[in-house]
């Protein structure tokens, strides 16, 4: 028989993402396939128990069963907008809580999801940095409020099977959630493990195969992670600009200091896009701070030589409570997005105001139930 899986603390089958799995279950002394098939089970067809896994050997089983776990997470509340916006507090094993947003939109089902308990970036309009940052996710902790999600679409009678392709990777994956978004708590980049690991499990297409494209990382621009984080995982990226110069950006985002308009702009004009992709900038209007006509001019400006591989995602302010800011009235919004379209910009969309009866902008609900401590 194999050598057990015995470890100091038991083996997280759902921490790894494949490759992670065969090397624990090689350096076991079992061929690498078992970890293939363990995956599938977890993420494919949903096992919640080692029982459950009958084309392993009885021996296997009983090994697994003693040395290694399952964790799930469940929701410890849930609260849902008039506009299908239904806001999930997901608590973890030491007690404290994250947040995931569910966003229904016709055929499309995203869900936000956290990277981070807290954040260490200290973005001044965001009501997560007051929290500070207490830990990284693990990559389950973070695949896991995609399964909780899941759960929650299925008791909704929502039901989705979907028939995959390719070898290694036929067969159904039931999978209700389209699109998957990292702007949840916490700066994605800065749990850079974490967070790769998790898009890799995601992505698999022997797991839930998320096709990359429809996984979207926003980041307020770690510059020196973006490559290597595109690299490992190949899905969409998303940075947080909110200003159209230096100045006004440091005073918003203190990362400014270390990584400043340039330091992106280089990157993204060197990143290998797939045909048809864009960097998306996101840019939170705040009233009279950053959305006037001549911020837009100048951040055309400023966008030019890099205008073919990116598109601007407008967002107007969610106040909360506390906050030193105010949403711009619509006219203005409308005033912005038409100054950096005549200023060259190809792409650039407006985001609906979404869930706003449930705090549903990141960090707003985990801080109000006081659950991140
Ligand atoms: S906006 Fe994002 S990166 Fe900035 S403090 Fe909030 S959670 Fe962190």
């Amino acid at each position: 028989m194999s050598k057990p899986l015995e470890t100091a603390s038991p083996l997280n089958l759902k921490d790894l993402d494949r490759e992670g799995l065969r090397t624990a279950f090689v350096a076991r002394g079992l061929p690498a396939y078992r970890g293939d098939q363990v995956f599938r089970w977890v993420w494919r067809r949903g096992a919640v128990e080692v029982a459950a896994m009958t084309d392993l050997p009885a021996a296997l089983r009983e090994d697994l069963e003693r040395s290694a776990r399952l964790p799930r997470l469940e929701p410890h509340a849930t609260r849902a907008s008039p506009d299908g916006t239904t806001k999930l507090l997901v608590r973890l094993d030491d007690g404290r809580d994250v947040e995931a947003v569910l966003i229904p939109d016709g055929e499309r089902r995203t869900l936000c999801v956290s990277t981070q308990v807290g954040c260490a970036m200290g973005c001044a309009f965001c009501r997560t940095a007051t929290m500070g940052l207490l830990r990284d996710l693990r990559p389950w902790e973070i695949c896991e409020q995609v399964l909780v999600a899941e759960r929650i679409l299925r008791a909704r009678g929502e039901r989705r099977v979907l028939q995959l392709r390719g070898r290694g990777a036929a067969g159904k994956v039931e999978r209700r959630l389209t699109n998957l978004v990292f702007m949840g708590m916490g700066e994605p980049l800065h749990n850079l493990e974490g967070t790769v690991t998790a898009c890799r499990v995601l992505t698999d297409p022997q797991g839930l195969a998320f096709p990359p494209r429809r996984i979207t990382v926003s980041t307020v621009g770690l510059a020196d992670r973006i490559e290597p984080f595109l690299a490992r995982t190949g899905v969409n990226l998303a940075i947080s600009l909110n200003a159209p110069d230096d100045a006004v950006r440091e005073r918003l985002m203190p990362v400014n200091k270390k990584y400043d308009v340039d330091a992106l702009l280089a990157v993204i004009a060197r990143l290998p896009l797939r045909r048809r992709q864009r960097v998306t900038f996101e840019y939170v209007l705040l009233a009279g701070v950053n959305d006037h006509e001549a911020d837009a001019e100048r951040l055309a400006r400023r966008l030019r030589g890099v205008s073919e591989r990116v598109k601007i995602n407008l967002i107007p302010f969610n106040p909360h409570e506390g906050a030193d800011f105010e949403r711009p009235a619509p006219q203005r919004v409308e005033r912005f997005r038409a100054r950096l379209l005549s200023g060259g910009v190809e792409k650039v969309h407006v985001r609906r105001p979404r869930g706003e009866q449930i705090l549903a902008a990141c960090g707003q609900l985990a801080a109000r139930e006081g659950g991140v401590g």
